[in-house]
């Protein structure tokens, strides 16, 4: 049977399923989700006044949401010290990496990333038919150096870089990113994903008054905020850059609640300080067990810990495998030397219990099946 062809780019993707669910998994396996800790959400979830406000607000879904995102913005604006023209807002991270990746890419662009990196973002570039350049990890971190050098090695259209870094957990302070970004040409585009900068160190995220032409900083209130299932993200920069968006925009992606509630979430920073201080504790938690169970946790600076499990990829997946048999919903990085690992995201005190028990039994299995 014919069918219309889809345009060449995409005809020459493969058939994917980009992230398979926790609740497609537990679907397939049949065994029922004992803790949700494979996609860095937050178990805290969001602030009561946050829920408070979105349920006020369930009434006044019949109309759009206001497609300048005004209120949000020029709160943000306050809050970071920028204007209303610096920051712009889309439906989460990822969407603002789609259309990032439809404003700067044509067919046969080169777009330089780390080997293992955020994945959402190499899946948009392949979309447009850009070219993926990848730089290893070095030590466990994205490599600034190699990854500047390979952007200055022939003209890169954009060069993305996490910090700090899914899936490592690991973290450069400001004066490395900002070095990183004054190496790139000026006119390649950096793209600084900042998905975790509020559960990093201060002095991690450079301050928003390092400003570039050519720097683009993502930023969500899926992770640290809770409120991944709303998609609200932002994206800061040049007020030139961001007027693209503009162009090209699902007008009212960005959900009336999800407005409401990220806007009542910036006002309620004595609830982020909370949650802030339960990650912490949380990724202590988890390196805590880790250890005691033979395993080398890797120092994070996000919502998730990656676990070294000591031998290589096969081994990280039957460790993986023994988690998922048990109910426990956990992901890992696929990249030669990062698939060693294990990642696992922070929640609240059952959760990670469960998350420990099933690990011990796992690695107990493994050992008498060896
Ligand atoms: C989780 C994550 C995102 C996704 O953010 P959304 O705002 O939920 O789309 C983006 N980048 C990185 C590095 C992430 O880990």
């Amino acid at each position: 049977m014919r069918r219309p062809r889809f345009n060449p780019i995409i005809e020459a993707l493969p058939p994917t399923i980009p992230f398979l669910a926790p609740e497609a998994i537990a679907r397939q396996s049949g065994i029922p989700l004992r803790a949700r800790l494979g996609a860095n959400e937050s178990g805290f979830g969001p602030s009561p006044k946050v829920k408070a406000a979105i349920a006020e607000a369930a009434a006044g879904v019949w109309t759009y949401g206001d497609p300048e995102c005004f209120d949000l913005r020029r709160a943000l604006g306050e809050k970071l010290d920028l204007g209303i023209d610096e920051i712009a807002i889309g439906e989460g991270i990822d969407a603002i990496q789609g259309r990032i990746c439809q404003l700067f890419l044509s067919p046969g662009d080169r777009v330089v990333t780390s080997l293992g990196a955020y994945p959402t973002f190499n899946y948009h570039v392949a979309a447009r038919g850009g070219e993926l350049v990848t730089v290893p990890y070095r030590d466990d971190h994205e490599d600034l150096e190699a990854l500047a050098a390979e952007a200055r090695r022939a003209r890169t259209r954009i060069v993305y870089l996490a910090n700090p870094d899914n899936p490592m957990g690991t973290w450069w302070d400001a004066e490395a990113v900002e070095t990183f970004v004054d190496a790139i040409p000026s006119d390649t585009l950096v793209v600084l994903d900042e998905a975790y900068g509020e559960t990093a160190p201060k002095g991690t995220m450079p301050p928003t008054g390092f400003k570039r032409p050519n720097l683009l900083r993502l930023r969500t209130f899926s992770k640290a905020y809770g409120l991944a299932g709303l998609r609200d993200g932002y994206c800061l920069g040049d007020p030139e850059i961001l007027k693209g968006f503009d162009r090209i925009r699902n007008h009212f992606g960005v959900n009336k609640i999800g407005q409401i509630a990220a806007f009542a979430a910036l006002a309620d920073t004595p609830y982020l300080e909370d949650v802030l201080a339960r990650i912490a504790r949380a990724r202590t938690i988890i390196a805590d067990f880790s250890r005691e169970l033979g395993l080398e946790p890797i120092a994070s600076a996000t919502n998730f810990v990656a676990i070294d499990c000591g031998r290589d990829a096969a081994f990280a997946e039957k460790v993986l495998a023994g988690l998922a048999k048990r109910g426990v919903f956990v992901r890992k990085p696929a990249a030669p030397v990062l698939a060693r690992t294990i990642r696992m995201s922070v929640g609240p005190d059952p959760d990670l219990a469960v998350a420990r028990d099933a690990l011990a039994q796992t690695l107990t299995e493994l050992e008498h099946r060896s």
